[in-house]
């Protein structure tokens, strides 16, 4: 803890004194190979010790320097920092009396006991495959929580310095900007299996520090575990027969845009992955994949992955790699995200010149995906051919309940665990009696907190040339009328997703309140889509049918 001073006015003999007085037994961490390594040119110019008291020389408070020490002395642990303004000579001469002094703290053994502790952190987390790893540094405490089957934690407290203490160590492994950066505000990072703090079945740590008030902050960091690699199932995912189909059309595909849509963490990318290596192996490794995403994630077969290091013009970066897949003769490009008006036009200009190209985009259902690549500057004209919108994908991730703790819907309603009006809603759509129906347990030794994993719902469509004419000339309500018409009504026969969670709550696989909170309102489904009702009857007991 920083130890508290009254604020001395150097500028007088007597200040000095004073302070000279109250710092004898003070450290100064600051000089050449010491802590914070200040080169002979600062010297005059700032000076450091441990409990964050800062003396700078007048007038210099605000040379870059001076900032980037502070910064540092920051990510060194240092919580509270005060800064007081001296002349040079003084400086110069608290160097003299501090500066020989041996470092009482030794740094890299304090950096060891925090990478210790992050460690064990780790590989708690990773033990329970979570997704993130959160870590707070509050002003008593350091709250440290994971997420698990998209549900977030608390595993565990640690002292409010510490916290701090623990996210400097972690960045003095990590690769990326590092400690030294003069960047005070946000910071990130890459830590590896070579940092040795991970355990073997994660590849990679990704951080994401942002500082909060007070000179604290919060650290995120995502876990990136070891892939089985190069996996094509795609229909273990969880989608159901015709969305499997549908997908594996999609594969067969050697033109046309198949673009997919989900949140952060809505399984697009292992889907992307699989489907991918299932094409390259389906078609005997006889077609060249180019992909082009920053940063890196999809572990594909075969495939030319181009290094974008986009930083601040990710719009260049993306254009080059662009440009340089339709020079390499690909078959297939798969592009990170389209995200600007110059890459929808080259992603469709691949399409409708004999490419498939892979990608996502930013939208809230499959039928959504039109709507935001028009409002990326497609041409309307060029969205209406199905060889160029070859296929269309929003997907979530829903927890898998564990069928040995789970409770019966009419337990959860008797111990007033759920929502009396959601339960009979529930129970009226899937025309099931509420002991026949499922919602999460309270947790048992086969499972984590009720949950075993999580499960793919989602909407595919292979869209058609009058879906799209439809979409493009008439409206949005008509075309999706048309999409989810039955064929033998002339519709498409198509389901949104909320009807594919519906099935799952339905066969007691997801649990209700996560598909309400997750995906969309029961009284939406009841109100708009109450066609799709016999459906969805049908749907759950072939689901439970197995
Ligand atoms: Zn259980």
């Amino acid at each position: 803890m920083a130890q508290e001073v009254s604020e001395p006015d150097l500028s007088t003999q007597a200040g000095r004194e004073r302070f000279l007085a109250e710092a004898s037994d003070w450290e100064m961490i600051s000089g050449s190979g010491q802590t914070m390594d200040v080169g002979p040119q600062m010297r005059g110019a700032v000076a450091v010790f441990k409990n964050g008291v800062i003396v700078v020389a007048s007038g210099q408070r605000h040379r870059p320097q001076v900032n980037a020490i502070s910064v540092r002395a920051r990510h060194f642990g240092i919580a509270r920092i005060k800064m007081l303004d001296a002349e040079k000579d003084f400086i110069e001469e608290l160097y003299k009396a501090f500066g020989s002094t041996k470092p009482k703290t030794n740094w890299r053994a304090l950096d060891l006991e925090r990478q210790k502790t992050l460690s064990r952190i780790i590989h708690e987390a990773a033990e329970m495959r979570a997704s993130d790893i959160h870590m707070r540094v509050l002003e008593d405490y350091t709250e440290i929580k994971i997420r698990v089957n998209g549900r977030m934690m608390e595993i565990g407290q640690e002292p409010s310095q510490d916290g701090q203490e623990m996210i400097r160590a972690a960045f003095a492994v990590a690769q990326g900007q590092g400690a030294s950066g003069t960047d005070s505000t946000f910071q990130q990072g890459a830590m590896f299996a070579n940092s040795g703090l991970l355990p073997e079945n994660v590849e990679m740590l990704r951080l994401q520090y942002t500082p909060t008030s007070e000179m604290r902050g919060a650290l995120v960091m995502r876990l990136k575990y070891v892939s089985k690699s190069y996996e094509t199932d795609v229909d273990s995912l969880g989608y159901s027969l015709q969305q499997a189909t549908d997908l594996r059309n999609m594969r067969l595909k050697t033109n046309g845009m198949y673009i997919f849509a989900g949140k952060v963490s809505s399984g697009k990318t292992t889907t992307l992955q699989r489907c991918l290596n299932a094409m390259f192996l389906d078609k005997r490794k006889e077609i060249s994949i180019y992909a082009a995403e920053d940063p890196k994630e999809l572990e594909l077969l075969g495939a030319i992955q181009a290094q974008i290091n986009a930083g601040t013009n990710a719009v260049t970066a993306f254009r080059d790699a662009m440009k340089a897949a339709l020079r390499s003769d690909p078959n297939v490009i798969v592009l990170g995200e389209i995200r600007s008006e110059e890459l929808t036009s080259m992603a469709i200009e691949a399409a409708k010149t004999g490419h498939a190209l892979w990608s996502t985009v930013h939208a809230g259902s499959a039928l959504g995906i039109l709507n935001r690549l028009i409002n990326l500057g497609a041409e309307r004209e060029d969205l209406k051919d199905p060889r160029t919108v070859g296929g269309l994908i929003y997907q979530r991730l829903l927890g898998v309940i564990c069928q040995h703790c789970r409770t019966p819907l009419s337990e959860a309603l008797d111990n007033e665990a759920i929502d009396a009006d959601l339960a009979e809603r529930f129970a009226r759509l899937t025309g099931r009696d509420m002991s026949q129906l499922y919602v999460l347990g309270r947790g048992c030794d086969k499972c984590f907190k009720g949950l075993t994993g999580r499960t793919v719902v989602a909407e595919t469509i292979r869209p058609d040339a009058r879906l799209l004419e439809m979409y493009m000339d008439e409206s949005r309500v008509k075309a999706e009328q048309y999409w989810l018409t039955p064929n033998e009504e002339g519709g498409m026969g198509g389901a949104p997703v909320m009807h594919h969670a519906l099935i799952k709550a339905g066969a007691g696989i997801c649990d209700i309140d996560e598909v309400q909170g997750e995906v969309d309102l029961l009284e939406t489904y009841e109100r708009e889509l109450s066609q799709l009702v016999p459906r969805l009857r049908r749907d759950i007991d072939a689901l439970l049918a197995g």
